[in-house]
């Protein structure tokens, strides 16, 4: 069993807190995935868990125990970096027993045959590094980690030097190796992709602190910010500039070429909002929520097309099935379902969060 508690941790270099305070509990046999753009203080954050890098301030808890200062063979933690940094001059048996070279020959072999099936490596085991491909290094490398059941993984882009199909294929390979092991997974990454697919809960970082820690879905359907919001999904949320307005009792967020009615009754009205919405929530033609625009590209993806439509000064993307029989300078009304509309606060940028109770506030941060 392996719980990470985090608490409070904070790493500085010079002026910059590469890592800012950050609280995160990471329950037993969880894939946690900490995504964000470069630069966020992913990587410090899980050098810190792994014993790499000493924190400015916080705590790091294992199952309870403080570990804050223990070195990082004391932590029964694996490492497994995206550089793979196996050892060129021996085999790939020798590379995943290299944790176990203290151990008595019989043990370790039994050892890494039984890691080497784990991992489908059993006919590549007397090969060395560079007779191997991308994805097969870095399952050695995975396997040099899983030899040492370690109470937990931690990861750090494992798949970024492979190609795109190869990188596909290994999600789903890490998924099932997830789901097989039981053991917590930390893995770090700035694809959005890697983390909606893989994860059991996403942490997403911005500039050294948290933003959001939830679900896949979660994060995908209720963004507690417009950069989660934006971060998250492809082609990217639409974010448009509005204003909350109280018309006849109901509220309404209006703007350039926008009236989306909010469901609430209230008076909340005149306060600056922005308004988000999927491509795949949008379809075009009029409905009680209109957005009006001109369409200044359109993308063929095969099976579908995305066109890219110019409401008021920003921008929303509508996705379906191909053709879409839209046309570049096409003045069109989108329209979508008022509840699949998200609501941000324009100088905070933090998600308002609707209440249907007219004896309260109707909407709040
Ligand atoms: P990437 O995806 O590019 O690896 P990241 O999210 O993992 O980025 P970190 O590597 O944790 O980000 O870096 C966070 C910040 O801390 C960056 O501004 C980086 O320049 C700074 N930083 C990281 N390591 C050091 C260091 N050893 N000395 C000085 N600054 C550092």
């Amino acid at each position: 069993m392996s719980r990470i508690q985090i608490e409070g941790l904070t790493r500085r270099f010079g002026d910059v807190a590469a890592v800012d305070g950050i609280s995160l509990d990471v329950a037993d046999g969880e894939f946690l995935v900490l995504l964000g753009p470069s630069g966020c203080g992913k990587s410090t954050l899980l050098r810190m868990i792994a014993g790499l890098t000493a924190p400015s301030g916080g705590r790091i808890l294992l199952d309870d125990r403080d570990i804050t200062a223990a070195a990082p063979r004391e932590r029964n933690l694996a490492m497994v970096f995206q550089s793979y940094a196996l050892y060129p001059h021996l085999t790939v048996a020798k590379n995943i027993g290299f944790p176990l070279r203290t151990r008595r020959r019989k043990d370790a072999d039994a050892k890494i045959a039984e890691v080497a099936a784990v991992l489908g490596l059993e006919q590549l085991l007397d090969r060395r590094p560079r007779a191997l491909s991308g994805g097969q290094r870095q399952r050695v490398a995975l396997g040099r980690a899983l030899v040492r059941d370690p109470g937990a993984f931690l990861l750090d882009e494992p798949l970024s030097n492979l190609d795109a199909t190869l990188r596909t294929a290994t999600r789903g390979e890490l998924s099932d190796l997830h789901r097989r092991l039981g053991s917590t997974f930390v893995y770090v990454t700035h694809d959005q992709i890697e983390a909606m697919t893989m994860a059991t809960r996403i942490a997403v970082l911005n500039g050294g602190r948290l933003e959001q820690v939830g679900t896949p879905e979660q994060v995908y359907d209720a963004p507690a910010s417009t950069f989660v919001a934006g971060f998250i999904g492809s082609p990217a949320i639409g974010l448009l500039a509005a204003q909350l307005r109280s018309a006849d009792g109901e509220l309404r967020a209006q703007g350039d070429g926008i009236d989306i009615p909010l469901g609430v009754l209230g008076d909340s009205g005149g306060r600056d909002v922005l308004v988000g919405v999927r491509p795949e929530h949008l379809r075009v033609g009029a409905g009680d929520t209109q957005l009006r625009g001109t369409v200044r590209h359109v993308e063929n993806l095969g099976g579908e097309e995305v066109a890219h439509v110019e409401i008021g000064a920003g921008r929303v993307a509508v996705r379906g099935p191909r053709p879409l029989c839209l046309a570049v300078g096409d003045h069109i009304t989108l329209t979508c379902e008022p509840d699949r509309v998200h609501l941000f606060s324009a100088t905070s940028g933090r998600r308002l969060v609707r209440t249907p109770d007219p004896d309260r506030a109707t909407v709040a941060v």
